[in-house]
């Protein structure tokens, strides 16, 4: 997702904004792996392969939460994981 894309986005779930960028991978100004945040409610959302994957909870699937969770264990700040069940 392009870096400026963030002015616009809002969490599905409570429509708060901005969401906090955490970048992974970036390609200049495009963010290819990253998480994005809503410090109101505690969710995050994926970015993944540049497209970020803001569902709200009901479409999102667990096991993609968990791979990607995997896959960045060590660059996903402790309280956002245990913050979440
Ligand atoms: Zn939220």
């Amino acid at each position: 997702m392009q870096r400026r894309l963030l002015e616009i986005l809002a969490c599905p779930v409570d429509k708060n904004s901005p969401l906090q960028l955490l970048e992974f991978e970036a390609k200049g100004d495009m963010i290819v792996s990253g998480l994005l945040v809503c410090r109101k409610c505690g969710r995050f959302y994926p970015i993944i392969d540049e497209i970020p994957i803001m569902l709200p909870d009901d479409l999102r699937k667990p096991e993609d939460d968990a791979a990607f969770v995997r896959k960045w264990h060590d660059r996903i700040p402790k309280d956002l994981l245990t913050g979440k069940t």
